[in-house]
């Protein structure tokens, strides 16, 4: 940037204005009684985070991790990113605070930035919020149908239009890594004809041949073997667990068995709503389980300290959750509008001296007694403070001449002379009395 160029936001971040944020913060309360309502309660963790915990948690093969993070050093030499999601963090800070202690499983929820360094477009942001909600410590298939439930309820209820679920189930263990190598020896025996990327990630990361749009791998992959045709016994007695509760939920979803996400902790049970009333970006939210990940993470403490947690031996910590992305929900959806902040009263600055101490105390007097009130703050002749008042939409006008006052009902149109000192408690009873 060269010098006296005007600086902008940097590219794929946005400001948030005020119609904007009265938006999001009626969004905000939507999540919020719908998720604290089912037991969820609220984690904020910080947007700094150890690199290597999205190293081992997201996996080191995936897009996130090796394309997308934002990282930087700290004085110390030690990496850490802006985080990219926020599954990870939360599995750091349950074994970091000992939740495993508590009553299983405990429920979190947030709503945070993150952030990723992708080629921004309409939908796809490199600073972007999410609300989120986790459960750990129950591999119970009700967790996850109740999940599923949650964010179908909450897209529902935020207006996201023409949404569609579609549901899979990874496995777990032996059967999915016997899978693996099912899948690995089809796409090597196609090699010629798959893209360079999903060649290259034959060993580290097969199943993600599924997502590509390449043509030639398109093709490959619709007679590749499918996971959910080689699930053990439990997990698709699991899988089928999930589905009975999710029709007895009414929530309508598509089985697809061709639907993998691009993080590398899923194990069972994944899912994905879109809608298609948005474009290219057509993802609103999504999750699933990943029992193991905490296993996987634990050793790695926001400072990347080494952490005290659950046994490393035994049994894994099972979790599920999802993740929807603010800005896809605000285009796929029907904001509620916002009602702007009433004004009780506005202060204005009327004729004589030390007006300005006076009026200054007569605001304080108001919001102390609980009102909303304003003040001239820019010079403005009595006239335009009177249009500034209306502009506002404010109750009553305070203009304020010293010992004594001219108060004004905007509404009614009267308008009286009292004591300066008070104006407020006039205000008040006639409020009442309304
Ligand atoms: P993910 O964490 O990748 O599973 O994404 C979950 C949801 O977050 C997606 O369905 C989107 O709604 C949203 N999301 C993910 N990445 C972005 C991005 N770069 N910009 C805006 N929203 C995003």
């Amino acid at each position: 940037m060269s010098r006296g160029e005007q600086i902008k936001a940097p590219r794929g971040t946005f400001d948030v204005l005020a119609e904007q944020a009265g938006v999001r913060a009626s969004l905000e309360g939507s999540a919020r009684k719908l998720l604290e309502g089912a037991g969820y309660e609220r984690i904020e963790t910080p947007v700094l985070e150890a690199t290597e915990l999205f190293a081992r948690g997201v996996g080191a093969s995936t897009d996130i991790v090796q394309k997308e993070m934002f990282t930087l050093e700290d004085g110390g030499g030690r990496s850490l990113a802006l985080r990219p999601e926020g599954t990870a963090p939360i599995c750091r800070a349950y074994v970091e605070h000992g939740m495993h202690k508590r009553k299983q499983p405990v429920k979190l929820w947030y709503l945070s930035n993150f952030f990723r360094h992708e080629r921004a477009q309409a939908g796809r942001y490199r600073q972007f919020w999410q609300v989120g909600a986790e459960a750990l410590g129950s591999e119970d298939p009700a967790v996850d149908a109740e999940s599923i439930v949650l964010l179908a309820a909450l897209l529902g209820e935020l207006g996201v239009r023409e949404v569609r679920l579609r549901l899979s189930s990874l496995g777990s263990g032996e059967s999915r890594a016997a899978y693996r190598e099912l899948l690995q020896a089809h796409l090597r025996a196609h090699e010629a004809s798959l893209s360079e990327e999903v060649r290259g990630r034959i060993e580290l990361n097969p199943l993600r041949a599924f997502d590509s749009d390449h043509e030639g791998t398109r093709r490959v992959m619709a007679n590749a073997p499918r996971l959910l045709d080689h699930l053990d016994d439990d997990d698709a007695e699991h899988f089928a667990q999930v589905r009975e509760l999710l029709d007895v939920a009414e929530v309508p979803y598509e089985v697809d068995p061709t639907l993998v996400r691009g993080l590398d902790y899923y194990t069972r049970t994944v899912f994905e709503f879109t809608s298609d009333a948005l474009g290219a970006q057509s993802g609103v939210g999504g999750g699933g389980r990943y029992d193991g990940l905490v296993e996987k993470i634990k050793g790695t403490a926001s400072g990347g300290e080494i952490m005290k947690g659950p046994p490393t031996h035994g049994p894994t910590t099972p979790g599920i959750g999802w993740a929807t992305g603010i800005e896809r929900i605000l285009l796929a959806g029907e904001p509620a509008p916002v009602a702007a902040s009433p004004v009780d009263l506005f202060v204005a600055l009327g004729e004589g001296g030390e007006i300005r101490k006076a009026s200054f105390a007569v605001l304080g007097d108001a919001r102390s007694a609980g009102l909303t009130a304003q003040m001239e703050l820019a010079g403005r002749s009595l006239k335009g403070q009177l249009g500034l008042a209306n502009a506002l939409g404010a109750r009553y006008v305070a203009i304020v001449e010293g010992e004594e006052t001219v108060l004004k009902d905007m509404q009614g149109g009267g308008q009286e002379r009292l004591a300066t000192d008070t104006v407020v408690h006039a205000v008040l009873r006639a409020l009442r009395d309304l």
